[in-house]
């Protein structure tokens, strides 16, 4: 093992890619990078300045004026200042789609992914990855899961944090934003040609990580 150096994850809202991915990153020894993460902090951003988030011109130019960093402890820092739970809260969820949406926003946040997977071996997640970021990845992964599962997942999810929430609402949202997300015009959510589609409603995280790692080191 292994030549495979890039490893890209797209698919549908809390299927599990984050938290696989991460594993997959960790037994492999490369960086995990989180791009729905990035957009996440944008939106944050936009929504703290209270910038109208329909102003496409005024996001672009608040992305410019705008650091990211993901470090490897997992921890998210806007501007240097760290975001990594604010990111996930429901307003930001609610409006991350609009945003990504726009392709300026898209065509920058591409350059600086494509930047973090020249310097390092990734395991990279989100939506265009495999189709639009890193067409030329190793092994793309499309990972989906009923949209039940989604949201009951999502739901024990932020009872862990701390975050009050509801099933049904977040069915909804998630449906939502599955639904923006596959029919923008730029880099829609869509499975690529040659990735491997991997359900994992039936699957725990671990047996969703063996199949992946099968996946990476078959074929070497
Ligand atoms: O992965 P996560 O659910 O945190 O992503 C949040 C949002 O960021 C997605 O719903 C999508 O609108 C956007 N996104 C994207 N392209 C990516 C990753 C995320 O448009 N590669």
């Amino acid at each position: 093992m292994s030549c495979k150096k890039i490893i890209a994850i797209d698919g549908p809202a809390a299927a599990g890619k984050s938290t696989i991915a991460q594993k997959i990153a960790g037994c492999l020894g490369y960086v995990y990078i989180d791009t729905g993460a990035m957009f996440r902090a944008l939106t944050l951003k936009a929504l703290n300045s209270g910038l109208a988030l329909e102003d496409e011109a005024g996001i672009k130019r608040l992305l410019g004026d705008t650091q990211i960093k993901l470090t490897e402890e997992k921890k998210v820092y806007l501007d240097g200042e760290e975001v990594t739970d604010a990111i996930r809260s429901p307003e930001v969820s609610r409006n991350v789609s609009l945003v990504a949406s726009y392709k300026a926003v898209r065509d920058e946040m591409k350059a600086r992914q494509i930047q973090y997977a020249s310097n390092n071996p990734v395991v990279m997640d989100g939506r265009d990855i495999g189709t639009a970021v890193l067409p030329h990845a190793d092994v793309k992964i499309f990972m989906t899961a009923t949209v039940d599962v989604r949201a009951q997942r999502r739901y024990q999810e932020n009872l862990k944090r701390n975050i009050p929430s509801d099933l049904e609402v977040l069915k909804k949202e998630i449906k939502d934003r599955d639904e923006l997300d596959s029919t923008r015009e730029h880099a829609p959510l869509v499975k690529a040609a040659d990735a491997i589609e991997i359900d994992t409603s039936q699957l725990t995280i671990e047996e969703a990580v063996d199949k992946i790692l099968k996946i990476v080191k078959g074929g070497d």
